[in-house]
């Protein structure tokens, strides 16, 4: 009989919010640093994300949470819960990280934590992980994001030489919600807007009609799982790319906690690649 390898649990750092900057009338940003940020790993990635632990308030537990040593004494409603996250920049020198959070009405934990967050609040990361930067040696970039990648999308597009060339298809609700992002000229930025639509839809239509540039493509998709879904269709049987080429995944899911919508990973419903 197999048994399942014990998974060893990310060290979290406990960060202490230093300030908030709303960024759009949907987006807040979340600086945080303090003595915990000594303890907060490094990666390159620009797609580099943390895994945010929420605990029930009213239970008084203390950080780091020992998942392992509640599971035997709390409710399962009653467990901390993990929310994920991009990290938009770090400065190792002031001891900060900044966080950018789609704010999407009352529902969920971290959308409304982030809201009403208040220097001097506790915030739980465990990471950093992460899997993308820009290939150097790829002839354009191709970029499709809702509200939930833009801070990776904002990351990877820093990062890109000067002479870099490529698209950005960038999906939010309307015209307020769009972002001063820093990109060379070579990148068009292309702000797709929702209006009431139902989200990601926008996407899969404007990647279906967008113009191929010559070379080989590096390409950078998250953001709602469906819509993930439609454009796979576009990059995989529409231009032949290999995998290699394609860094695609849902964010989140239409009516899903990130609980379910991570559960569902399992599931025929939650995948996007084989
Ligand atoms: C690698 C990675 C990086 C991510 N980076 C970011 C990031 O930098 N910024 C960011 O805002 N999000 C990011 N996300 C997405 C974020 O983790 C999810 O949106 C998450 O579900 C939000 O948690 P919540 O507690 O606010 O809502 P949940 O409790 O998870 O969900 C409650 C309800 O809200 C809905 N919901 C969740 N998110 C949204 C949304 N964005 N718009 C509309 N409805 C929503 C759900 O479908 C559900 O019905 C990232 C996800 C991944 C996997």
């Amino acid at each position: 009989m197999s048994v399942a390898p014990v998974r060893k649990p990310k060290p979290q750092s406990i960060l202490t919010v230093q300030r908030t900057e709303w960024l759009s009338p949907a987006m807040v940003r979340v600086v945080a640093g303090g003595d915990g940020f000594a303890s907060f790993g490094r990666n390159d990635f620009t797609d580099r994300y943390v895994k945010i632990h929420f605990a029930k308030p009213e239970l008084g537990l203390v950080p780091p949470y020992d998942h392992q040593a509640l599971r035997e004494t709390l409710a399962p409603a009653d467990l901390p819960v993990t929310r994920t996250y991009t990290v938009r920049w770090v400065d190792y020198a002031a001891q900060e990280l900044a966080i950018d959070f789609v704010v999407h009405g009352d529902e969920g934990l971290a959308g409304p934590w982030a809201a009403s967050a208040q220097p001097g609040d506790t915030l739980v990361v465990a990471g950093p992980g992460g899997g993308y930067s820009p290939n150097p040696e790829a002839d354009w970039y191709l970029y499709a994001a809702d509200e939930t990648a833009l801070p990776a999308v904002a990351a990877a597009l820093e990062s890109l030489p000067a002479d870099a060339v490529g698209m950005a298809f960038l999906e939010v609700e309307d015209e307020p919600d769009r972002l001063d992002l820093t990109a060379p000229s070579g990148v068009e930025l292309v702000w797709l807007y929702r209006r009431g639509a139902t989200a990601g839809t926008l996407l899969a239509a404007a990647l279906q009609q967008a113009s191929w540039r010559e070379g080989r493509v590096h390409v950078f998709a998250h953001g709602e799982r469906e819509s993930m879904k439609q454009l796979r269709d576009v990059f995989f049987v529409k231009h032949g790319l290999e995998r290699s080429q394609v860094s695609l995944s849902g964010y989140w899911a239409l009516g899903r906690t990130e609980d379910r919508f991570q559960a569902e990973k399992k599931e025929p419903v939650g995948k996007i690649l084989d």
